[in-house]
């Protein structure tokens, strides 16, 4: 038998979704991130979504998920974030490499002189991330040197917010403003040099709350999949991913007998323990221990004790005494989703595990077995 849950992706929701982040930025061309495997929801797919909605291009933060793309046939623009394609990857794969330093710059150039060809390149600009890319108020000549550099072509400038949910807009607001100013100076450098070049800064969360930040092109990645980073429900947005586990077998506990690891729960009362077919190594969180749900039959029933490697423990004793005249014995539980008037989405296993929805994806989605709807 399988080991662990099951992954449930609604393609209609994510269709819903990229739909929603083209009209709130008044249908600007998108760089849909599919990073991580899409968030856990699957690359392959949702790429292949994403290119029949005419999607402009697709972000990925390495070469190798780019190619992952290539060979199942995605043709549409492939930007890489994060590592640097050599010139062979970039002519076989067509794939748009991000430039965070000089050195890789004149690297692709010599290559690209040689190969007697011409590289689109966007450069990656530091506002305030701290990680990679030319910091934009002391990098300034730096970034021109890549303008000069032969089989170059620079044909846009990214940034990316230190914070992905916006929650101190004014770091935000400063960022953008150290973005706009280095594009007023470049073009007054170049004059008019860097016309067509497109200047792109938008995560979901500026796609969503700060407009000015939409400049060229939005680059949204988890709102794609159903979540807003600053409200836990927003209604505009649907969640496209399900997650299923088994129910393993229902034991009757006497009151004042532990549960798991650590002996962490003492039941209170008779209760109906459910042994689930999830654990740590599936994605379902440990910090879940003792504060996280499921849902059984439509209602909210608490893991308790700890989450093990493959299994957990949840309380079914409410959900199974009240359940209905001819209610069968549950089979199965919700750990991503809703059923019934329980919801439970990644938001909030997020706060109960105390991460961001985007881990709560990329652990539980982690699996090459999903289902598509
Ligand atoms: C992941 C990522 C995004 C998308 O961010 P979200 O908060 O998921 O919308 C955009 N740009 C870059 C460079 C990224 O790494």
């Amino acid at each position: 038998m399988k080991r662990g849950p099951s992954v449930e992706i609604s393609i209609d929701s994510i269709r819903h979704n990229y739909d929603y982040a083209r009209g709130l930025s008044n249908n600007r061309p998108v760089i849909a991130v599919v990073k991580a495997d899409a968030y856990g929801h699957g690359a392959v797919k949702v790429a292949t979504l994403l290119e029949e909605l005419g999607v402009f291009c697709l972000g990925v933060a390495f070469v190798s998920e780019a190619i992952q793309l290539r060979e199942a046939g995605i043709t549409a623009p492939i930007m890489v974030f994060f590592d640097t394609p050599d010139i062979a990857e970039i002519t076989r794969y067509a794939l748009i490499p991000v430039i965070s330093e000089v050195g890789s710059a004149r690297t692709l150039s010599e290559m690209a002189l040689r190969y007697n060809m011409q590289v689109s390149v966007h450069v990656k600009v530091d506002t305030g991330m701290g990680r990679l890319g030319f910091v934009s108020d002391i990098d300034e000549e730096k970034i021109k040197a890549i303008a000069t550099l032969a089989g170059i072509k620079v044909t846009g400038f990214m940034s990316h917010f230190s914070e992905a949910d916006l929650v101190d807009m004014n770091f935000a607001n400063v960022q953008l403003e150290r973005f706009v100013v280095l594009k007023a100076r470049l073009i007054n450098h170049y004059g008019g040099h860097y016309g067509g070049v497109l200047w792109h800064i938008a995560n979901s969360a500026a796609t969503m709350y700060l407009a000015p930040a939409h400049l060229d092109v939005i680059r949204p990645g988890l709102m794609l999949y159903g979540y807003d980073p600053i409200r836990e429900d927003n209604p505009n947005l649907r969640p496209a991913m399900t997650v299923k586990c088994r129910v393993l077998d229902i034991r009757r506990l006497p009151a004042g007998r532990s549960v798991g690891y650590g002996r962490t729960f003492v039941t209170q009362r008779e209760t109906l323990v459910g042994v689930i077919g999830v654990g740590y190594a599936d994605g379902f969180f440990r910090a879940l221990s003792n504060t996280g749900h499921v849902i059984v039959n439509g209602r909210l029933a608490p893991i308790i004790g700890r989450v093990c490697m493959d299994v957990s423990m949840a309380d079914l004793t409410d959900v199974i005494n009240s359940a209905v005249d001819g209610e069968s014995t549950p089979q199965e539980c919700i750990l991503l989703g809703s059923q019934g008037n329980a919801a439970l989405w990644a938001n909030k296993l997020a706060r109960a595990a105390g991460t961001i929805p985007y881990e709560i994806l990329t652990s539980l989605g982690r699996t090459p077995d999903r289902t598509f709807t």
